[in-house]
């Protein structure tokens, strides 16, 4: 643990901390223990009158010149030093913002590293803020989601983790099982304490409560996956139904190639968008076809049918102005067996129609077993019929797959869980107290229900980062960036 009290083992550290590249300012930060005296060689303050007694004050902003060890001006910069414990890090940290050129940028650098800072590793200053106790493993993580959140809900998301929403959860169910360890501990050092101590009917009705919370927490890793990178949802269809139109109509650009020739779009194309707060990553897939299709096109409709098999939401779209045909029938066969949600879009709803979807999708015509089939696949899938052309049926499109991925349970503006090993040991901590849940049932002793409990408390330590093993600190900061 890096701790202010032992200064002389701790490095000063610096790094750029603004992008790479020309730009007009560059950012570079410092800290640890050698940041103030470093300043104070390099940096000369204008009008700003600093002695011995009177040095740079903490949290306010300078304006002067760095200067190299001939006492050559490098750069007219702005220094602000923020001594411990307020900072980013709780140790002494300063900024300099200098001119951005590659060429300055570097110089300052090397001044301060001529003058005892080191180069940082990627997410040093953040792994700090963690060591030092500032900000939890959760937290930690949230910064470096933040910087690479890509839509709007990303970005509220990993806002309220970084302000400890997921954080103070995580803690009121430690705290809880802490309590019911500490009972149990109670009743089997001193017995005759027993009623005072919460029993252990009392214990497994509160966990049963606490189960639920975390259950439903779990269940945030669903739209903590997509929300990174959006729900993957699928345009499928065989050619010339109005994939290509529709994703053009989401997208409100023409982006993708619109033909009236079938198979045109021989590859798939994907695009981000929002859709009523909802990141989804659109693919426009490659009609799918039977017969006759030449080589490039088939390599096309295989990664179609992978595409749909892999995606969250699949949009399959028919063209109501003209008959099923049995391209059609075979695609939906194909999705039958693929558990992922789906809409059907009756598209082309602008034209009269030639294919009357009710009919088809129920069996009431027996001599034709294909509307018998069709009945049974999608009995409780939204239909939905709009024209790509016109945007008909385009908002209650939306309002379905709103209402597909915003369930009652999981509203979008609660805490979620983003991260893989998040959802892992939450769901040992989960595992763990159904355990315990088990064994009180079955009359188990208190010391092994214990044991239980205890692993539970222990997984739930590890998501915080305050039971974790310091090679697996390693490795999350490493995938920060250098600076951050
Ligand atoms: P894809 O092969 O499934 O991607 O189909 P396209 O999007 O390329 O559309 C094929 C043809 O149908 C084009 O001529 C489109 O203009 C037309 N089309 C697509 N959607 C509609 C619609 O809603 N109404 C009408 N009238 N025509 C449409």
């Amino acid at each position: 643990m890096l701790t202010n009290n032992n200064d002389n083992t701790i490095n000063t550290i610096t790094a750029v901390a603004t992008p790479p590249g020309v730009g007009a300012v560059a950012i570079i930060r410092i800290s640890g223990p050698k940041t103030n005296s470093i300043i104070k060689k390099i940096f000369i303050p204008k009008k700003a009158k600093t002695t011995k007694k009177t040095p740079l004050k903490s949290h306010k902003m300078y304006y002067g010149t760095i200067i190299d060890e001939n006492h050559q001006i490098i750069d007219e910069v702005m220094c602000v030093l923020m001594n411990k414990p307020h900072s980013y890090t709780c140790e002494d940290t300063a900024e300099i913002h200098c001119h951005g050129g590659l060429a300055t940028v570097a110089a300052v650098l090397g001044t301060l590293l001529e003058n005892g800072a080191t180069l940082a590793q990627p997410g040093e200053f953040t792994k700090r803020a963690f060591l030092n106790g500032r900000i939890d493993l959760i937290q930690a993580e949230a910064v470096m989601e933040l910087i690479s959140a890509k839509n709007n809900l990303a970005r509220r998301a990993t806002l309220r983790k970084l302000a400890g929403g997921l954080s103070s959860k995580i803690k009121q169910a430690r705290q809880q099982i802490l309590l019911w360890l500490a009972n149990i501990e109670l009743s089997i050092d001193y017995p005759e304490h027993e009623e005072e101590a919460s029993n252990l009917a009392t214990i497994q009705q509160d966990c049963g409560v606490l189960l639920q919370t975390l259950t439903n927490l779990a269940a945030t890793a669903n739209i903590g996956n997509f929300i990174k990178t959006g729900v993957p949802t699928a345009i499928i269809g065989k050619p010339n139904v109005g994939k290509s139109s529709l994703m053009n109509a989401i997208l409100q650009a023409e982006r993708a190639i619109v033909t009236e020739i079938p198979g045109t779009t021989r590859d798939t194309l994907t695009e981000n968008v929002s859709v009523r707060n909802i990141p989804i990553q659109l693919t426009d897939t490659a009609g799918i076809r039977q017969n006759k299709v030449d080589k490039v096109e088939q390599l096309g409709i295989d990664r179609s049918l992978a595409l749909a098999e892999s995606s969250e939401l699949v949009l399959f779209v028919l063209d109501i102005s003209e008959q099923l045909q049995p391209e059609d029938t075979a695609i939906m066969h194909l999705l039958q067996n693929q558990d992922n949600k789906k809409i059907i879009l009756l598209n082309k709803a602008d034209l009269p129609p030639k294919c009357e979807w009710e009919n088809f999708n129920t069996s009431e015509n027996p001599e034709n077993p294909e509307n018998s089939n069709k009945s049974n696949i999608f009995q409780n899938t939204p239909t939905i019929k709009i024209s790509a052309k016109t945007g008909t049926g385009l908002n209650e499109l939306y309002a379905t797959i709103e209402k597909m991925f915003v369930s009652e349970n999981i509203a979008i503006d609660d805490d979620i869980i983003t991260k893989e090993r998040d959802k892992l040991l939450l769901q040992t901590a989960i595992s763990q107290l159904n355990t315990a849940m088990t064994e009180i049932t079955q009359g188990v002793p208190e010391d092994i229900i214990s044991i239980s409990l205890r692993a539970a408390y222990i997984a739930l330590g590890e998501i915080l980062g305050e039971t974790v093993a310091d090679d697996i600190v390693d490795k999350i900061f490493a995938e920060f960036c250098v600076g951050k």
